[in-house]
């Protein structure tokens, strides 16, 4: 009897609270209210010109939907620390989607086969957070392109091989040094058509190093094949 009347606290239709404003969410929304997705601030192309260079190194397109700054910080650290898969899949699918969506047009890339690839973590950190954010942002993105008609398949072809103390403390220098050579293509090459747009996802660029070495090894493995760089946020 008690946990009948109780059990309004674990059905799904129990309302939650918008991450960022506290605000009770609306039955369509998840995570994230309407009007704090559409208040988060954007990145302009000033804000992008170093990773534009570094992205032209190895002929991929490097893009970022967000500045991170607040609440995109909250929002990031959430992802990783905070045991929030479902904001990954709502920041994919109502953010960086929408971006990805809008980049495609621009560069009539519509057409393609666009293969989401999530910037991989070790398995150590893998199992103590449960999951990898960039895997939930990739399949949120899935279904923006979905609804704006464009086939997209996720695809996790990297891997990382070792695992390192978090870079949270590192300097540059050593962040950039650090990532080389730890990402690999997974050893079961997969067929990928020379059609297919290859877009890496990651959460956060700070200078660029993890999405960089992604791109360079994917270019060495497929170099027929068009390269976008994409992260939610980017550190300026
Ligand atoms: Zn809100």
């Amino acid at each position: 009897m008690i946990s009948n009347q109780l059990s309004f606290l674990t059905s799904s239709w129990f309302p939650s609270r918008c991450f960022i404003c506290r605000h009770l969410l609306h039955v369509d929304e998840q995570s994230i209210c309407q009007v704090c997705l559409q208040s988060l601030p954007r990145a302009h192309t000033a804000e992008l010109t170093k990773l534009y260079i570094l992205g032209a190194l190895i002929d991929a397109d490097f893009v970022s939907a967000l500045i991170f700054t607040d609440p995109v910080n909250t929002i990031c650290y959430g992802l990783k620390y905070g045991d929030h898969p479902r904001l990954g899949g709502t920041m994919g699918h109502h953010v960086l989607g929408p971006f990805l969506v809008k980049h495609l047009k621009s560069t009539h890339r519509t057409t393609s086969t666009i293969v989401l690839i999530p910037m991989p973590i070790s398995k150590r950190r893998r199992f103590q957070r449960g999951y990898n954010q960039c895997h939930s942002i990739s399949k949120g993105c899935q279904k923006a392109l979905a609804k704006a008609e464009i086939h997209g398949v996720v695809l996790p072809l990297l891997k990382k091989e070792i695992h390192r103390k978090s870079q949270v403390n590192f300097s540059a220098i050593d962040r950039w040094s650090n990532i080389s050579n730890s990402l690999r293509v997974r050893k079961k090459k997969q067929r990928i058509p020379k059609d297919a747009l290859l877009v890496v996802i990651d959460d956060t660029v700070t200078t660029g190093s993890s999405l960089f070495h992604a791109g360079e090894t994917l270019r060495k493995n497929y170099p027929e094949n068009a390269l976008v760089l994409a992260s939610l946020a980017v550190e300026i």
